[in-house]
């Protein structure tokens, strides 16, 4: 039962990040069957299954939720004659989409290329120019046509560059620290509404410029690559906000080190916020996720106010729970905004002392 539990919620969650590729979803399949099919991971009756459906949907595109061999994304697609992906490359098509930093695009190319490599016997009609162009976008397209030998010089080559790009950071960050600003990051699962909150404390501050809006869309991974804001608040509250990219349960092996590297500014940051959304069913499940991952990193010693965003869609509040340094907040409504900024404040703000001027 909760096996068939786990697979619906994967189903949807897949659903959301096609349509985070820009895809229209018609319809959606499962099969459970002992084993794998060598030749077209599923059985042969559900590939014909899945032909006649795409026939009458007009569909011209299917995406497995598994990792495929290029030999069975080839049969699959002279079977069914369609475009056929499965979720790593759906990933990365949003990773290629959504990377703003150089360190991030540079990331992307490398993850995409490494993944197309073992598949490039089996490629078909995904290097054609046909289909709707998900999983063959991004800064690797150009390469693609090049042979094997080409692609693996140019894993070389953005290797050494991701190697130049980090000491630049090093270098900034060097430069940050000196000027002395306390650096909060915001981590969570993608869709927790760290991108709002970003916007919502922006809006409120000091410095407050439009321009910087950070990007947000109802979609997963509306934040891939950190970003950076300077924000500052009353009696003499500054830092540096920075907003990192969402996790994502099920990450495919072959992203799991460009993910990690776009959380390295986590380590720098002088305090976590970690922002969950309480309207999610399963937020318990992503709020483990996120501090597994953040244990992985060895910032588990963080300070971390935890922060349970959207409390306006939920009926009762009284049923979250109430940790140590947590808060229940509606980046939307800015509802306990203040009470955020005044927690933000007793972690990194200065300590103000006050002098009885005593004057004689
Ligand atoms: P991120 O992936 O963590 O950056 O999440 P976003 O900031 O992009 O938010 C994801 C979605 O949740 C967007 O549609 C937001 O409008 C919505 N959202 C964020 N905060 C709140 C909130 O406090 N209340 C409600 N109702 N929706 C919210």
């Amino acid at each position: 039962k909760r096996e068939k539990i786990d697979i619906e919620v994967s189903m949807e969650e897949l659903e959301e990040l096609a349509k985070a590729a820009g895809a229209q979803v018609l319809a959606t399949a499962i099969q459970s069957r002992p084993a794998v099919d060598v030749t077209y991971f599923i059985g042969k009756g559900k590939v014909e299954e899945i032909k006649e459906l795409c026939e009458n949907l007009e569909a011209n595109m299917v995406i497995f939720n598994d990792e495929l061999s290029g030999s069975q994304i080839r049969n699959l697609e002279e079977e069914i004659g369609v475009d056929v992906i499965d979720r790593t490359a759906l990933i990365l098509d949003i990773f290629a989409q959504r990377a703003s930093t150089k360190e991030g695009k540079l990331q992307v190319e490398l993850a995409q290329l490494k993944y197309r490599m073992p598949r490039l016997i089996g490629l078909g009609r995904q290097l054609s120019q046909q289909g709707a162009g998900i999983g063959t976008r991004g800064p690797g397209e150009k390469k693609l046509e090049t042979d094997r030998r080409h692609i693996l010089k140019r894993i070389d080559d953005i290797e050494s560059e991701l190697k130049e790009v980090r000491k630049n950071r090093e270098v900034q960050r060097g430069k940050r620290s000196k000027s002395e600003i306390p650096i909060v990051a915001l981590v969570g699962y993608t869709n927790a509404g760290k991108s709002t909150l970003m916007n919502t404390l922006l809006k409120l501050s000091d410095h407050h410029d439009d321009t910087k809006e950070v990007y947000v869309e109802d979609m997963l991974f509306a934040t891939l690559d950190v970003s950076l804001r300077r924000l500052s608040f009353p009696d003499k509250l500054d830092f540096i906000l920075t907003d990192t990219v969402g996790f994502v349960s099920k990450l495919p092996h072959a992203l799991v080190n460009a993910f990690k590297a776009t959380l390295e500014e986590v380590k720098y940051a002088d305090l976590l916020i970690h922002v969950i959304d309480a309207s999610n069913e399963e937020y318990n499940l992503q709020k483990d996720t996120t501090l597994g991952v953040l244990n992985d990193l060895g910032v588990e010693n963080k300070n971390i106010i935890t922060v349970y965003n959207k409390i306006d869609k939920i009926s009762d509040e009284a049923l979250l729970p109430k940790e140590e340094n947590c808060i229940h907040i509606s980046a939307v409504t800015h509802k306990n905004i203040d009470v955020l900024i005044e927690k933000i404040r007793a972690e990194i703000g200065p300590d103000i002392i006050e002098v009885d001027l005593l004057i004689p």
